[in-house]
């Protein structure tokens, strides 16, 4: 299944990639299922025109932009192989490497295999520098094994499709469902290439936006450091209070310190503050949880759907 959104360009390179492939392992069958994400630009006339001329290739269009998460939920979802695989339209996710991760799940008895870049060339450095510290970050906090450098780009069996579509959230980090639902999954690694067409649809701020979603949902760690810093504000004030009336006896009360009073009040004001902030995500991701929207909706679709 290949997510989609304004790859007007790339989807026809895209196809006739996957159509070499197809011919070098000629014994098996391959579908593809393109996902527009709510495409702005003619993504889905070029992905149905495709569809016309060759009946292995289907659709689901989305009714506005969910977001590659929700469309690589819905392409799992309605996916009919034994096999599914999630992969980029841009060719950063080298479809040659299609033939052996096939082979690890039939032959070598992996359930799924994953894909983890080694280089990040053509990539800022700054993005690749706070990329890094996210994993680093992450997998310090949380239980859940987050590869750094790993990609969406992954072959799973039925096995393993059935047990991530049982993880219906709303708010998807499917880099860590991945990892959360377990079984024996192979990694390939391969060098970072740069696009063909188009741009990134990823800035830095969704980026930030995303990693601060991947911590939420895969760590309650930011509660305990929250809880940590109240009781170390306590404790330093219990010190400071013994200090001052010990100062008090032995030096009398000379007013002073005036400054240093309001910036520790503004210090303990701006951590209050932080700690709610942090409570506040939690809530907002319980909030949206608890109302059940659908993940994704769909517009049009050549396959039955749901
Ligand atoms: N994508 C999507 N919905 C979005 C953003 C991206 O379906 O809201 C798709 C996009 O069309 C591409 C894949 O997700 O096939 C990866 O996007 P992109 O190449 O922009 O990300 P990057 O490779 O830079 O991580
Ligand atoms: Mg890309």
């Amino acid at each position: 299944m290949v997510p989609c959104f304004n790859e007007q360009d790339s989807v026809k390179i895209f196809y006739d990639e996957i159509f070499r492939i197809k011919t070098k392992i000629p014994e098996t069958e391959i579908d593809i299922l393109f996902i527009d994400d709510g495409s702005l630009d003619n993504t889905l006339g070029v992905i149905k025109g495709i569809a016309e001329m060759d009946n292995t290739v289907h659709y689901i269009s989305f009714s506005r932009n969910f977001g590659k998460e929700a469309a690589i939920y819905a392409g799992i979802k309605n996916a009919k192989g034994d096999f599914v695989a999630v992969i980029d339209a841009d060719l950063q996710d080298p479809p040659q490497l299609l033939p052996e991760m096939l082979q690890a799940v039939t032959e070598e008895g992996y359930d799924s295999v994953a894909t983890r870049r080694v280089t990040r060339e053509g990539e800022p450095p700054i993005r690749s520098f706070f990329a890094r510290l996210f994993y680093r970050l992450m997998n310090k906090i949380s239980k859940t094994d987050i590869v750094d450098g790993a990609r969406d780009y992954r072959l799973m069996n039925r096995k393993f499709v059935n047990a991530v579509l049982k993880l219906g959230e709303y708010n998807r980090f499917s880099k860590g469902l991945f990892g959360w639902v377990g079984f024996k999954t192979k990694w390939i690694e391969f060098k970072n290439s740069q696009r063909y067409v188009g741009e990134t649809k990823w800035s830095f701020w969704k980026l930030f936006k995303y990693s601060i979603e991947g911590i939420v949902a895969f760590s309650t760690a930011p509660l305990v450091v929250s809880s940590l810093a109240g009781i170390i504000a306590c404790l330093v004030s219990l010190f400071s209070t013994i200090f001052i009336i010990v100062r008090k006896l032995i030096f009398g009360d000379p007013v002073m310190g005036w400054a240093s009073t309001i910036s520790v009040i503004l210090f303990i004001g701006g951590i209050q503050l932080m700690c709610i902030g942090i409570l506040g995500q939690y809530l907002a991701k319980a909030y949206l949880e608890t109302k059940k929207r659908p993940i994704y909706i769909i517009d049009q679709s050549d396959v039955e759907s749901e």
